[in-house]
């Protein structure tokens, strides 16, 4: 019961539909939590999984494989990192990036320098290091008590940086831009001013792209947006097309506090998976495959403007980057999601109030018409309802 789950059975997918059981279709703007980035069926994905599969699936982080060195050697020329630890999931790539985080700060400075900073509205994950990380109050409280240290300042707000940022701080967490806490963009000045105090302080600053990286926004790298670079940065969702892999990047700085011994996972670096994210960064990384997901998210930006024009009363607001958007509605956005289903839209919320679009990047202008006309049909169903 932790999941309250729709009445329907999924079975299979198409580029970016979805078919239930009984042949219904399903137009998907969620893409299983912003994951099915090429969305369902891609050729190339599904020929990798295929060929590494039969060649060697697994052997254990304990030695290497073609196919991590690979991924890890594009994952560190594309970015600001100079090496890659894999893991499993975003969570688990956060987890690890504390720790890392947390090594360097006692191997340079000592004992002490252990808190961490997060932000309002932001989410980094379930287990307990994660969650303690995470703002959200109903996912916390049913825990406590959490890992301890954890102060949480305003999203966006300089002044409540600086006043949670100082020399006790190991490292501070933040999402360039927030997903599942309602599609929150860092504004410039922000990203500038915790790279500002993350160095007066000695502070590891670690970005959480695991939602809006790998060119959900329209660059390959959220933080693109600022120009600011990180000393950690956590991968995950899309990365795997979907099989499970997370990733934490780091520069030699931060790596060269690390030693043998102090963090691993037994299925982290699994060679058929990075096999098959080989295939999925090369594709999500090129320039076209960029500017088709810049252009796609305007043409959808201009729909959702359109509306909230037209549905006032219903939509207080539109934000987003690229496929990543928030629409802050006034009434209970469960409601939209369920009205999705019988409408053949697959939708997810981000809170109490906010419908968040995260569709496979290969969604197209036609299916954007296609999402604005059935979006359109449940607003307009729901004024009906409320009069
Ligand atoms: N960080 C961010 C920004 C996320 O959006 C998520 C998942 O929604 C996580 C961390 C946790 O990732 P996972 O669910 O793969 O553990």
């Amino acid at each position: 019961q932790t999941y309250k789950r729709p009445p329907i059975e999924l079975d299979h997918g198409d580029g970016v539909y979805l078919y239930d059981l009984e042949g219904r279709k399903y137009l998907d703007m969620t893409a299983g939590i912003a994951v099915n980035a090429l969305g369902y069926g891609d050729k190339d994905v599904l020929a990798m999984a295929e060929k590494q599969s039969h060649k060697l699936i697994h052997t254990s982080n304990l030695y290497y494989t073609a196919p991590m060195i690979e991924l890890a050697k594009k994952l560190v020329e594309h970015s600001f990192a100079d090496k890659v630890f894999f893991c499993n999931s975003g969570t688990e790539a956060n987890e690890g990036a504390l720790k890392f985080a947390r090594k360097w700060a006692r191997k340079n400075f000592g004992e002490g320098k252990t808190d961490l900073v997060a932000f309002s509205h932001s989410f980094h994950g379930r287990t307990v290091g994660a969650l303690a990380l995470t703002a959200k109050e109903k996912y916390r409280a049913p825990f406590e008590p959490l890992l301890p240290g954890v102060r949480f300042a305003e999203f966006n707000d300089l002044a409540s940086a600086e006043a949670a940022i100082g020399d006790k701080t190991c490292a501070v967490f933040v999402e360039p831009i927030q997903g599942e806490g309602g599609i929150h963009i860092a504004s410039d000045a922000f990203m500038h001013k915790l790279r500002e105090l993350c160095d007066r302080h000695n502070v590891v600053l670690i970005y959480d792209e695991i939602q809006c990286g790998l060119s959900r926004t329209g660059k390959l790298w959220g933080h693109e947006w600022s120009g600011v670079t990180p000393d950690i940065m956590t991968l995950a969702k899309p990365l795997g097309g979907g099989l499970p892999i997370g990733a934490i990047r780091l520069t030699d700085r931060i790596a060269a506090a690390i030693e043998s011994g102090d963090h691993g996972s037994t299925f982290a670096a699994n060679a058929a998976i990075c096999a098959v994210a080989e295939v999925v960064f090369d594709k999500l990384s090129t320039d076209n495959f960029r500017q088709h997901v810049a252009h796609t998210g305007d043409y959808l930006s201009e729909k959702l403007e359109a509306l909230k024009s037209e549905f006032p009363a219903l939509i207080s607001e539109v934000r987003g980057r690229g496929l990543m958007w928030g629409i802050d509605v006034t009434v209970d956005s469960g409601k939209i999601v369920s009205k999705g289903y019988d409408h053949g839209l697959i939708l997810v919320n981000a809170g109490e109030n906010t419908i968040r679009l995260v569709p496979p990047l290969v969604l197209e202008e036609s299916n954007v018409d296609e999402f604005a006309d059935k979006f359109g049909a449940i607003l307009a169903e729901l004024n009906t309802e409320v009069r």
